[in-house]
């Protein structure tokens, strides 16, 4: 299939309330394009660098989400442009995401990531670690950025109990957190879901998925 064909049918599975990030990591800009000529707006990248010399050359109204473990001292580089991070696990890190969007003079959207996979590599906070975080004063006074959501990765694991549980786990975690809002945290965006996963993720009440395989094809690391 085509990568056009390939987003056209994924789209035409995700339900309204589902939105799709086409995640293009190691793809050539052509592939992007292709992609956006079939309608596709929000692309997802996993390196700041990549993500801002695509960017420089693709039209200009598309949404570009950070979807990787961002290293803090590249944060610079997306401050003006990034319309969602998803990979923030850590006070230091959002600290300096409000920094750079202030230089900017914008604030910048982004989704606490949490920790349910049974794998010890994957980042992310525990629920414990995720209530201090938002209790904390110096959270409270970051006023360029606006944490709209959460974002997990689920084992990577044939047992699809085992997934679906880390999903639900994820989710009641994220309607607990709906009920409290300040003036930066306003969660309503539940980013969960990946080529082989995301069909089970949405029926756990995911909101946002991030699909590249499947629309791009594998991906070769050299
Ligand atoms: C690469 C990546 C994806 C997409 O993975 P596929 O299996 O190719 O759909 C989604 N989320 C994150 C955080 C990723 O790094």
């Amino acid at each position: 299939m085509s990568i056009k064909e390939s987003l056209l049918t994924i789209k035409k599975e995700l339900p309204d309330t589902v939105t799709l990030v086409a995640v293009s990591k190691t793809k050539p800009v052509s592939d992007l394009e292709e992609a956006y000529a079939a309608g596709q707006r929000i692309f997802g990248e996993n390196k700041i660098q990549e993500m801002t010399q695509k960017r420089e050359v693709m039209p200009k109204d598309i949404q570009w989400h950070m979807i990787g473990h961002v290293q803090t001292n590249k944060v610079k580089y997306m401050a003006e442009y990034v319309s969602l991070v998803h990979g923030v696990d850590s006070l230091k890190l959002l600290k300096e995401i409000n920094k750079q969007a202030k230089k900017h003079n914008r604030v910048i959207n982004c989704l606490l990531q949490m920790h349910i996979a049974e794998e010890s590599t994957k980042f992310g906070l525990d629920k414990e670690e995720l209530n201090n975080l938002i209790d904390s004063d110096i959270f409270k006074a970051l006023e360029n950025i606006n944490v709209v959501g959460l974002m997990g990765m689920a084992t990577f694991t044939d047992d699809k109990n085992q997934v679906k549980k880390e999903f639900a786990t994820l989710k009641e975690i994220f309607s607990s957190l709906q009920s409290i809002k300040s003036t930066n945290l306003d969660v309503k965006i539940l980013s969960m879901g990946m080529s082989g996963d995301y069909k089970l993720a949405i029926d756990q009440g995911s909101t946002m998925v991030r699909i590249g395989s499947s629309i791009f094809g594998s991906r070769n690391y050299s």
